[in-house]
């Protein structure tokens, strides 16, 4: 059932919930199905409505400090489907090595490993609707021991939340969607370790808002909104909830991305390629996990057909109905999703061959508590504070970069690929001046606020998504990461949904 808590439908809210979500994007829609399936009465509260407005986007505005990052209410969306309704699909798992503690990285080790994940990664994969089937990574053209080709698996196109699940959450008895309701306090029992109800209201200025009750509470609500909203929950503690060893919102990590050099390759290059270090590399030469990103100046998803399969496959996206036809003729079915077509294979023929290109890296960053999402002075409509946004790069950030590049010139050589010219700024060792030259960027991923760990003096939540101290408050998505790995966080975010869901199934309604 789907209800504006904007209007007069609160009441559908009023008797106590099993379990309520706070945000309806990949996390919260996620865990909202799979604890229906499980017969759960479920509050899934998103702030937004079903599409984009200013007003709710400006809910998302803070400032940054440090290095120059994207304005942060550009950074993510504030409605149904969250930023999955801009995300580019690109999915990969986290490996076996990102779970484990590394001596030369301070802080890092989740108390879970890759095998707690493994058993939701089939299911994720049909929500995702991940292209190309569970296919292994590619073989490199020689043997490395220090690099490895990897592969990132597509949801294509990539899967709007809102509107994939919009009608089945408006037919479901189990989900009570509200749009229109932002989470303005979390309200706790007299030990202050239970949480008794979340206050909601809508943007209207005089609006009183209204109460939700439910035996588990969790927050979805993205990796800088989780951290704000424990930070602004202080109308009992003082310094927020969770917030007892001041670790809430610290170790902010993102995904630095950086074009690294310019590339000349040996043979005709028309794809992306994408390559990670052995474990074996990150340990002999103590850097963070990365991958190394091969693309051509024209990138392409493939080579252009023959002739007449491109005539087909352009019919068939013209007008679907002569897909069979052009299946008769070619003998199979010709996909319409990636970006060569008739046209392209003619204007092909005019240009030169693609030996030219660019290599970038995206790297794990350092957990470090001094990056970290903070409350700002400055109030929102709602009347919470702010945020601001502390984003550095440290020596292992660079020690990192500098080695992978170095090393991947080596392999891109002895592999008869090409041979790299690497920017003058990484050699300087200058992250400021590949910043301001647009070299350096973040990728939109918002990892590690409330971090996992079973020591409540280094990790917000629990290896069950359960904020210490309290008893029954989770959160969802990214911000539990207990480090970031080098993979896109989305696949990850629904295995922790899954997994979230099955433990509260077995903990309150099994
Ligand atoms: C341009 C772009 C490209 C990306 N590409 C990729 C990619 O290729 N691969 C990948 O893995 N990831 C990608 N990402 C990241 C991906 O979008 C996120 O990992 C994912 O959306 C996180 O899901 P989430 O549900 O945790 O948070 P969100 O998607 O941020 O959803 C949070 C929800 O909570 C709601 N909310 C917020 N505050 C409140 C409140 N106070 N009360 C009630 N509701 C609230 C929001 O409206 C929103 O609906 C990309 C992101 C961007 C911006």
């Amino acid at each position: 059932m789907i209800l504006d808590a904007g209007t007069a439908e609160r009441s559908a809210f009023a008797e106590p919930f099993d379990v309520c979500i706070i945000g309806a994007g990949p996390a919260g829609i996620t865990l909202a199905r799979r604890l229906a399936s499980a017969g759960a009465g479920v509050a899934l509260m998103e702030g937004g409505d079903l599409d984009f407005s200013n007003d709710s986007q400006d809910l998302y505005t803070g400032r940054i400090s440090g290095l120059d990052y994207f304005p942060l209410d550009a950074v993510r969306l504030r409605y149904l489907g969250g930023s999955s309704n801009h995300w580019a699909g690109a999915c990969r798992e986290l490996d076996a090595h990102d779970f484990e503690p590394r001596p030369h990285h301070p802080w890092s080790g989740w108390p879970i490993g890759k095998e707690d994940l493994d058993p939701y990664q089939g299911e994720v994969a049909r929500i995702l609707r991940l292209d190309g089937g569970n296919f292994p990574d590619p073989p490199l053209r020689r043997d490395s021991d220090d690099f490895r080709r990897i592969l990132y698996r597509d949801s294509r196109p990539p899967l709007r939340f809102g509107e994939a699940f919009h009608d089945e959450i408006a037919a479901s008895d189990a989900i009570r969607l509200a749009l229109n309701a932002n989470l303005v306090d979390l309200r706790l029992d007299d030990t202050l370790g239970t949480v008794t109800e979340a206050r909601f209201r809508s943007l209207e200025a005089d609006d009183p808002g209204f109460a939700v009750r439910a035996r588990a509470y969790v927050l979805c609500a993205g990796g800088l909104e989780n951290p704000r909203i424990l930070l602004n929950a202080r109308s009992q503690i003082p310094a927020g909830i969770g917030n007892q060893h001041d670790l809430v919102g610290r170790f902010f990590c993102e995904h630095p991305y950086m074009r690294v050099g310019e590339v000349v390759f040996e043979e005709r290059f028309f794809a992306t390629e994408y390559h990670a270090p052995t474990p074996d590399f990150l340990d002999a030469y103590e850097v963070l996990d990365f991958n190394l990103q091969l693309l051509a100046d024209r990138p392409r998803t493939r080579q252009p057909l023959s002739l007449p399969k491109e005539v087909a496959r352009e019919a068939v996206c013209v007008a679907p109905f002569t897909e069979r036809l052009a299946q008769r003729v070619v003998g199979n079915t010709l996909s319409c999703a990636d970006d060569l077509g008739l046209r392209a294979y003619f204007e092909r023929r005019e240009m030169p061959e693609d030996f030219s290109g660019f290599a970038a890296i995206q790297f794990e960053q350092a957990l470090d508590p001094s990056n970290r999402v903070r409350l700002a002075a400055e109030r929102d409509a709602l009347g919470l504070q702010r945020i601001v946004l502390d984003w550095r790069l440290d020596d292992l950030d660079r020690r990192t970069m500098r080695t992978a590049v170095l090393h991947f010139g080596m392999l891109l050589a002895d592999q008869g690929i090409g041979r790299v010219r690497v920017t003058d700024w990484i050699l300087e060792d200058d992250f400021q001046a590949g910043n301001a030259a647009g070299d350096l960027s973040g990728s939109y991923h918002h990892m590690c606020t409330t971090r996992m760990s079973d020591d409540p003096r280094r990790g917000v939540v629990d290896r069950d998504c359960r904020v210490h101290g309290t008893s029954n408050l989770y959160a969802g998505g990214s911000s539990v990461f207990a480090t970031a790995g080098h993979a896109t966080p989305t696949f990850t975010i629904l295995q922790l949904a899954l997994r979230l869901g099955d433990h509260l199934d077995e903990t309150l309604l099994g």
